[in-house]
């Protein structure tokens, strides 16, 4: 029996999760559809919001899904609430990708705080020059202070600009690597970086590069996640799918 497994992504982990899985069940990757031109996934792809709770629950009893895999972004919060809801509902066993955050290392000045708006306050009232590493929607906070130089760089155009006097925007995907990440610093006189703790190698450069700068990093702590099985790493999680598509008496164990 092929099993059908629905996979949660946008990310790059998901992506190369659903290669992996895709020659020992049938998979199926789910987007937001907010990236206007997402890599190739390799898999078939479905795309934009299943309403809720209720509509994803709806979605995995249609379409007979036997596996549902959480391998959102970390900061992603809905959408995990969502899958743990709707696996609930619908009695379809879950997993979830969690990959760890990075950890503060002697040499960071990280600012903690909760939401981006926390990240405006924590910038303070005299101007500074800012590097925004944030997604698209998360930017818009920071209209409420226009004092500040922003370069801001994110994978889809910030459409509208902010409504700030003095910004810059950078189009890019990563990886970034530290040297580069350091070279934009110091081309930009940045002396603040604001970021997600998203965790990988992908994102770590800038992190990296601002300790080695001495430059502060106001950092957004993870959202809090539903507590379902998971695995850290695509190999790890790949491992308990393989388990629950060949039982162990399939695989001769
Ligand atoms: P979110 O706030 O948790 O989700 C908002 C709504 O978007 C969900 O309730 C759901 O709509 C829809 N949605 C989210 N992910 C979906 C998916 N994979 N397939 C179908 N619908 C999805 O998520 P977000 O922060 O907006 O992120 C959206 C997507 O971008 C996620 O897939 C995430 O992995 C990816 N991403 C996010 C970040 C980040 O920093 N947040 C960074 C990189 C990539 P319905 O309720 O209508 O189902």
């Amino acid at each position: 029996m092929t099993h059908r497994i629905l996979i949660l992504g946008g990310t790059t982990e998901a992506r190369q999760l659903a290669g992996k899985l895709a020659d020992r069940a049938s998979v199926t990757l789910s987007l937001a559809g907010r990236t206007e031109s997402p890599v190739a996934q390799g898999v078939p792809v479905r795309s934009g919001g299943f309403g809720g709770a209720d509509g994803l629950a709806a979605y995995l009893r249609k379409e007979h899904i036997d596996l549902l895999i959480d391998a959102t972004h970390p900061y992603a919060a809905q959408i995990s609430a969502n899958a743990a809801q709707a696996a609930r509902m619908v009695g379809v066993p879950i997993l979830a990708l969690r990959r760890s955050g990075s950890e503060l290392v002697e040499g960071d000045r990280w600012t903690l705080v909760d939401t981006p708006s926390d990240a405006v306050q924590a910038l303070g009232p005299a101007p500074r020059r800012v590097f925004l590493a944030l997604g698209r929607q998360e930017v818009a906070a920071f209209e409420a202070s226009p004092q500040h130089h922003y370069l801001i760089r994110s994978v889809d155009r910030v459409e509208p600009p902010l409504a700030v006097p003095d910004a810059v925007y950078l189009l890019a995907r990563g990886p970034f690597r530290e040297a580069e990440e350091r070279a934009l610093l110091d081309e930009h006189r940045i002396d603040v970086v604001v970021s997600k703790n998203s965790g990988g190698e992908a994102t770590y450069g800038k992190i990296a590069a601002a300790r080695t700068l001495g430059i502060e990093v106001v950092m957004i702590r993870r959202p809090d996640l539903p507590d379902v099985p998971s695995a850290e790493t695509v190999e790890a999680l790949a491992a308990m799918v393989y388990h629950f598509v060949e039982p162990a008496a399939d695989r001769g164990v």
